[in-house]
């Protein structure tokens, strides 16, 4: 069965028409005629985010301009004990945005001016509908720039980073979300304004900023974010060396990293992934290679240069076929074009695919690599790797069609066998996607039932009613044992997540 086959709510159930009709009242009370998405092909966009596999309509799709908006929206609905999902620019891999049937998605979309940019101390104040490259685009008069970088970073937002505490490229040296942001304002279901973080490098109490992001909306809606900027480097050069065998680039990642390098990129793709970006891209990618890895190396001119040198030398040493150095900066961002737009380009290999988001140490990368492509036999699915190797964070993109009976079911049996497989080898269930409803079965693999009920009660304590992206994240106890039956799993493997 599907993850979501049970859960599906019908739109037009008139009960949902009535509870349509008496919110939709109360909202344009105080909100604009167009502030308030009522009709079937109005709400129809919202049905789903990246994830596109599983869709849902909403009840009505609400989008506040201001706070005090979103205030309200939230108290009436805390009120009427309505559901709400927020959403950004819904890029998101794991089924985050995803509507409930009855409940409103608040989508923060028109919440996107930049605040305040502040060169001095350099940070910038921005509203969550804001999209990640526009905060380094207007950064860049100052030579300054945000550093997480999402390959979907033309898009999405920052209210959308902070909740999935997402990563990119560049995290590999300069941190995910979570080390780029200074301060997060959120309201509450019940509508009250909480302010976390602040210019000072550290607070008294409980760190609750660090809690809420990557909290996937389900503590709080942001409202404002404050985020750390960074200068520009002098300097930028990216490697791109070929492998005629994906295990040994897994070896040559090890041992850039155990020679105390920290590029600010280290990237990998696979023989599937290269062949499609090369077609999409053009980016000038070796396609008879079996692996390929992009290094990017930054800092002062002599930094670069020398690091340049050695990580060449080390590539040839593990065994590359072919290394080149980015001539200039066209060159560089050509080496990177592929790998940005390696996802749309796989995603033209078939009508589908589902896009895995597992963390293992960095060791086992050939080890994981090699059971990777064997369930994929087994699963008779192709699979294809392009993923930030090295952090360690894999992207396994299943390529299926879901209008062939069995083929999604058997996607996500392979997806949840490859994620199990990360956990079983020290790693985690997802690195940057988030949890979701994709990964949530998989949550009873990773987490033991006490880390289960910790990560209860904090929901719990923020949003007492359960209102705020139910059904996402944090499993049951019921759908834990359900899974573990069906599956035939043993359950919560490792206390990996105890560490986090
Ligand atoms: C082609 C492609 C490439 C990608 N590459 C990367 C990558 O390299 N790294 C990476 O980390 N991710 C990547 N992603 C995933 C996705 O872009 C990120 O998760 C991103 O942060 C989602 O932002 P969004 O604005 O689209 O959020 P949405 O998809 O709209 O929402 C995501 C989650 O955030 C919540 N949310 C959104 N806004 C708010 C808010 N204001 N307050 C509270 N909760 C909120 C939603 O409820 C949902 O749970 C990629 C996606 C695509 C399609």
């Amino acid at each position: 069965m599907s993850l979501l086959e049970s859960s599906q709510t019908d739109f037009h159930d008139p009960r949902l028409a009535t509870s349509r009709a008496d919110l939709l009242a109360a909202l344009r009370a105080f909100l604009p005629t167009d502030a308030v998405l009522e009709h079937e092909e109005q709400v129809r966009p919202y049905e789903c985010d990246g994830l596109s596999v599983y869709r849902q309509l909403p009840l009505l799709v609400v989008l506040p301009r201001t706070v005090a908006e979103v205030q309200r929206v939230l108290r009436l609905c805390h009120e009427r004990q309505v559901p709400v999902v927020a959403r950004g620019a819904g890029t998101g891999l794991s089924g985050g945005a995803l509507p409930v049937g009855d409940g409103i998605v608040l989508s923060l979309a028109r919440l996107n001016r930049i605040l305040a940019l502040d060169p001095a101390a350099r940070t910038a104040r921005v509203e969550p509908g804001v999209r990640n490259l526009a905060i380094t685009e207007a950064a860049a008069p100052h030579g300054l720039y945000y550093a997480p970088d999402p390959s979907s970073q033309i898009a999405c937002t920052i209210g959308g980073n902070v909740a999935e505490n997402s990563g990119g490229v560049h995290c590999l040296k300069y941190g995910l979300t979570v080390h780029n942001v200074l301060a997060v304002k959120f309201v509450t279901m019940a509508g009250e304004l909480i302010e976390l973080g602040g210019a000072a490098p550290d607070a008294p109490g409980y760190d609750l900023l660090a809690l809420y992001i990557g909290s996937e909306g389900m503590l709080g809606v942001t409202v404002e974010v404050t985020v750390a900027l960074l200068p520009v480097p002098e300097r930028a050069q990216a490697l791109l060396a070929a492998f005629d065998d994906t295990e040994r680039a897994g070896h040559a990642v090890g041992d850039i990293i155990a020679a105390g390098i920290i590029p600010a990129g280290l990237e990998m793709m696979d023989g599937p992934a290269i062949q499609a970006a090369e077609a999409f891209a053009h980016a000038g990618y070796p396609t008879d290679a079996a692996a390929i890895l992009l290094c990017e190396l930054d800092g002062t001119l002599e930094e670069v240069a020398e690091l340049t040198q050695q990580v060449r030398d080390l590539l040839l040493a593990s065994g590359a076929t072919l290394v080149q150095v980015s001539r200039d900066d066209a060159e560089r961002l050509r080496f990177w074009k592929g790998r940005k737009s390696a996802f749309p380009a796989i995603g033209r290999l078939a009508p589908d695919y589902y896009c895995m988001d597992g963390t293992i140490p960095r060791r086992k990368l050939p080890e994981v690599l090699r059971r990777t492509a064997q369930l994929a036999a087994e699963y008779r699915l192709p699979v294809a790797n392009v993923f930030h190797a090295g952090d360690g964070n894999l992207h396994p993109l299943i390529l299926f069609d879901a209008n062939r009976p069995g083929e999604l079911e058997r996607a996500e049996a392979l997806g949840g066998r490859i994620l199990e497989l990360c956990v079983e080898v020290g790693g985690t269930i997802t690195g940057e996607h988030g949890v979701g409803i994709e990964k949530i079965n998989q949550m009873c693999v990773q987490f033991s039932p006490a880390e289960l009920a910790q990560f209860r009660g904090v929901k719990q304590a923020f949003d007492p009613l359960g209102l705020l992206n139910p059904g996402k994240g944090v499993p049951t106890p019921r759908r834990c044992s359900e899974y573990r039956q069906l599956s035939g799993s043993a359950g919560h493997q490792h206390g990996a997540g105890a560490s986090h």
